[in-house]
């Protein structure tokens, strides 16, 4: 099942097709779907991670949670009823909310404090597949938490500066050759990595593919965010690992050309959502 775009998207590819969810029956129920479990949103940062659990809801997850400090469960609600938010004051209280989801996203406004490490060390070893993104690899560079850990069950989405940090490296390094630079760090964590910048990199165990796609308007803040629900959201709801990141990454950047049909300059993560829903059935 392949897009009629996708040549054109694809300047280097390992020669997998870019699969899609497949339509829904008649009597499905929500179980079916997934349940995506966002962590995230430290002091000041809770808009990345409510960004990425509403970027997972429509992209059709069955149950949709996050967990964030106790200030931004009430934003949460007022936004998004649907997303189940719970506050969390430490890694103790986070954990046997750990056990139900399918997926876990760890990192959107995730913040470098001690809070944000003691979240991070408990979702990096909780049973479910993760995304990891934002300051979750910059956590995960320093070495002080999940040091030397390996999954295969989990994706790593850095853009160039969180690349650099994680092989530390200069971002300069990273940009000159960006194949290699993704390479390496599926090399260094295993899984499967998306380098994210004006053209997108994914690196796992079976090759690297580049995909063009998305525009300038897309440099902007929480932009990161929505693709990490985007693939939490399409794991959860029974993709590969290597599957997702492809259809997430693809489905992010073309949600970003539509929504930019208004003007690229001023464009808004949230502005994405919409067309999410659009493309992802
Ligand atoms: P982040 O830096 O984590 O917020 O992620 C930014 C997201 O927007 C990534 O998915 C990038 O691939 C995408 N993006 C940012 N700038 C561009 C651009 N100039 N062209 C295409 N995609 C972009
Ligand atoms: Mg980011």
């Amino acid at each position: 099942d392949i897009y009629p775009q996708v040549p054109a998207l694809l300047t280097r590819h390992t020669g997998a097709s870019l699969q899609r969810l497949p339509a829904r029956a008649a009597d499905s129920y929500k179980n079916q779907f997934g349940h995506v479990m966002i962590v995230g949103g430290d002091h000041g940062f809770g808009g990345a991670a409510m960004m990425a659990a509403e970027a997972a809801a429509r992209s059709g997850s069955g149950l949709i949670s996050l967990a964030t400090r106790p200030e931004h469960v009430m934003a949460s609600l007022t936004r998004r009823p649907e997303v189940m938010a719970h506050p969390v004051v430490s890694g103790q209280e986070l954990e046997p909310l750990l056990e139900t989801p399918d997926v876990i996203a760890v990192g959107p406004g995730l913040g470098q404090s001690p809070w944000s490490e003691q979240l991070l060390a408990r979702a990096g070893r909780a049973k479910a597949a993760l995304v990891v993104d934002a300051d979750a690899l910059n956590i995960l560079a320093g070495g002080r938490v999940l040091a030397g850990f390996k999954r295969d069950d989990w994706v790593l989405t850095p853009h160039i500066g969180e690349a650099a940090r994680l092989l530390g490296i200069a971002n300069a390094d990273v940009s000159a050759d960006p194949v290699a630079a993704a390479r390496r760090i599926q090399e260094k964590f295993s899984g499967v990595v998306i380098l994210k910048g004006a053209g997108t990199v994914i690196a796992h165990a079976d090759g690297v593919e580049v995909i063009n796609t998305g525009n300038p308007g897309m440099a902007s803040g929480g932009m990161g965010d929505l693709l990490t629900g985007v693939i939490a959201s399409l794991i959860g709801q029974g993709m590969e690992l290597p599957a997702a990141a492809r259809l997430g990454v693809w489905l992010h950047g073309e949600a970003g050309n539509r929504a930019a049909a208004d003007g690229q300059r001023g464009l808004l993560a949230t502005d994405l959502l919409p067309h999410i829903r659009g493309l992802v059935d």
